[in-house]
């Protein structure tokens, strides 16, 4: 099955066991923009624990709020969004089909890097032991020809948009003979700038309606609390104020499910610090999110850093964490040394002082940034798609199985009463009482035995438990595991610390 078959078939899926729906589906949907369904809201829900528990609760120096997604729109002016938050546009005009211009050289790019790792494979077969990468990759013509050209793109597309010379890059992806996928053809129009912030109006009567924004990220509820947090949390630098919540961008090319959405989620952490210590803990944070990400157990190989040499006008260091989604490495989390650009900025637009007097040094200043943005959808697709897996089993049969890490998942203990009588739905029932406190049980006693194993595989239940004839006489069920299938009898009485055990995110919070 190839990467983009196996995509589908786990859309399919996410739907079918009511993980994530298209929003507005009987409506046709709407695009971009998606619902969580009964077990997604549970796995979310736990993602979102661990990284509140992983940042908050385990960091005496980091608290968390809840900021509004309506703000002042001047702070949208003070950030930069209202100015330059946009993205180049370009329509095909015979496909009318939408591009960002940006995304079409990166394409073209990454496609030059693609043949020059071909090219480097074919070597490695041909001269198998004796082959040396450094001296092909400096002496191939095949791949100098590429490297020239991939880094010759590169430059000047950087150029082109970080002056917004919109013509220059309609003009290089001329040069570059790209064609729209849909119709082939390379009829373009100009290139324009689109801002991606939805606006909407606030008051009830048209003439005093102001225009106002839904956040297109929730750091700025962050810098605009940032003196109200210290002074009522008598917070001493270093320390860091963590948000989760929704963030809004009219995203022009919204494909591949929940990666880019119009309404998404965002776990971020503002790290306030002295100047001058901010690439240390710049370099710290990078170390502490990738530790949480590979905590997940999804495989080590599945993360890079990139570090951006392009850097935004207010970054003076940038990462972000890739991930190895089913069409390619993409970002998931981005780590950014943030100088002291917002909180500047919002005591020029605001007239309030945004400054900390450091009670250790005796001197007020304008604190740094550090900042570590992760999309919640995102972490969910990273895990979802690692997790979802079609097997063919030893007596033939084939089977779905979603191998989430246990402490995630939706339903961490399935009770299965194997008959539908004889006090055994009864004695299912009082056991599913009393767990029901301390994990996420579900009952179920619809269908055979293999096809109730066969549902919970699906929505990766880690655990099942059986309860039989013989439950009745020695308080005794039968435990079988999600990933090995095997089964073993355990005692009711042991039944809370066998799953406890297995499914603490303590555990996995110790990790990191
Ligand atoms: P991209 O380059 O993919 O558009 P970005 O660099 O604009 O992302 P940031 O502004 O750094 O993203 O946002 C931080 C995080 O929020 C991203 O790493 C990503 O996980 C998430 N995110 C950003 N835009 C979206 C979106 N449209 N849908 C889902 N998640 C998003």
């Amino acid at each position: 099955m190839t990467q983009e078959e196996l995509f589908k078939s786990l859309i399919a899926h996410a739907k079918e066991y009511g993980f994530i729906f298209q929003s507005s589906e009987v409506y046709d949907g709407l695009s971009a923009v998606y619902d969580y369904g009964q077990l997604g809201v549970e796995l979310k829900n736990n993602i979102k624990k661990y990284w509140w528990d992983a940042m908050v609760r385990l960091n005496e120096n980091i608290v968390g709020i809840d900021s509004a997604i309506f703000m002042h729109p001047k702070i949208w002016e003070a950030s930069g969004h209202v100015g330059a938050f946009n993205d180049p546009l370009i329509d095909n005009k015979d496909s009318k089909k939408r591009y960002r211009a940006d995304v079409l050289l990166e394409d073209y790019i990454a496609k030059l890097e693609e043949k020059i790792e071909k090219e480097v494979e074919k070597g490695k077969k041909k001269f198998g032991e004796s082959f040396d990468e450094v001296q092909f990759r400096a002496t191939n013509p095949n791949v100098l020809r590429n490297r020239v050209k991939a880094d010759e793109v590169t430059t000047k597309m950087n150029d082109a948009l970080n002056s917004a010379d919109l013509e220059a890059v309609r003009q290089l992806i001329i040069d570059c003979e790209i064609a729209c996928p849909v119709s082939g053809s390379r009829n373009w129009t100009e290139v324009r700038q689109f801002n991606l912030m939805f606006s909407t109006q606030m008051g009830s009567v048209s003439e005093d309606a102001g225009t106002i924004y839904l956040r297109p990220e929730t750091a700025q509820g962050i810098f605009v609390n940032f003196l109200n947090v210290q002074k009522t949390g008598r917070m001493k630098i270093p320390f860091g104020i963590a948000q989760i919540g929704k963030a809004f961008r009219n995203e022009i090319v919204a494909r591949q499910f929940i990666f880019r959405m119009r309404e998404f989620e965002q776990m971020e952490m503002q790290f306030f610090v002295r100047p001058g210590e901010e690439i240390a803990w710049f370099e710290k944070w990078k170390e502490a999110r990738l530790k949480w990400h590979l905590a997940l157990g999804l495989g080590e190989s599945k993360y890079r850093f990139h570090n951006h040499e392009k850097l935004a006008h207010y970054a003076n260091a940038a990462a972000d964490i890739e991930f190895e989604f089913p069409f390619g490495f993409k970002e998931l989390e981005g780590i950014h040394s943030r100088t002291d650009f917002d909180l500047s900025q919002h005591q020029k637009f605001s007239g309030k002082k945004m400054q900390y007097f450091d009670p250790e040094t005796n001197e007020n200043y304008v604190p740094y940034v550090v900042e570590t943005s992760i999309g919640l959808d995102r972490t969910f697709l990273a895990i979802y798609a690692s997790s979802y897996c079609e097997e063919k089993l030893e007596n033939g049969e084939d089977r779905v199985v979603l191998r989430l890490p246990a402490f995630l998942a939706p339903v961490k203990l399935a009770v299965l009463p194997l008959v539908k009588k004889d006090g055994l739905p009864e004695f299912a029932r009082k056991i599913m009482g009393d767990l029901k406190y301390d994990v996420n049980c579900q009952y179920d006693e619809k269908d055979s035995i293999g096809k109730r194993y066969r549902r919970q595989d699906a929505i990766g239940t880690p655990f099942c438990i059986t309860i039989d004839h013989q439950s009745l006489t020695d308080n005794t069920v039968t435990i079988r595991y999600r990933d090995s299938m095997e089964q073993e009898r355990v005692s009711v009485e042991n039944l809370r610390a066998i799953v406890e055990e297995k499914v603490s995110m303590r555990k996995v919070l110790e990790q990191i």
